[in-house]
């Protein structure tokens, strides 16, 4: 079920709780400003979604309210996981989804990164 962009974080959504430690993920890679790990549901050979530690409800709240240590260090930290993982040599796709029309489901910002392999259109036609 798509988010409502319009709601308050929820301390309770899924991404919170793996960066509290009370769900576990397949860690990719953690700094003090941002935590990667595979994708539960991959759409590609390599699907990688890379999160902020702060609470932000999507990239729409994050670019809005974000300090600028904790934007920096976010960015930093999703070109850092594309280079360790490959992605950025043969080239890869950065994608956050934000609200109902986009489909967001997890009301974290979470961007993705997809790669290891062509990857097709843009959008579905
Ligand atoms: P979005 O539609 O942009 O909100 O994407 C949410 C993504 O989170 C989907 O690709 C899910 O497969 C993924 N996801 C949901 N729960 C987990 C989880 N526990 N661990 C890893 N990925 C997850």
């Amino acid at each position: 079920m798509p988010i409502d962009a319009t709601k308050p974080y929820d301390q309770n959504n899924i991404f919170a709780r793996i960066l509290r430690g009370e769900i576990p993920c397949r860690k990719v890679y953690e700094d003090p400003h941002a935590l990667a790990f595979h994708d539960v549901n991959p759409q590609a050979p390599l699907h990688i979604l890379v999160i902020p530690k702060g609470a932000y409800v999507s990239w729409d709240d994050f670019s809005e309210r974000a300090p600028a240590d904790e934007i920096a260090g976010f960015v930093r930290a999703v070109g850092h996981v594309a280079r360790e993982n490959g992605l950025a040599v043969r080239g890869y796709r950065l994608l956050a989804n934000v609200g109902r029309n986009a489909g967001q489901e997890v009301p974290h910002l979470h961007v993705h990164l997809f790669g290891g392999g062509p990857l097709g259109p843009m959008l579905a036609r």
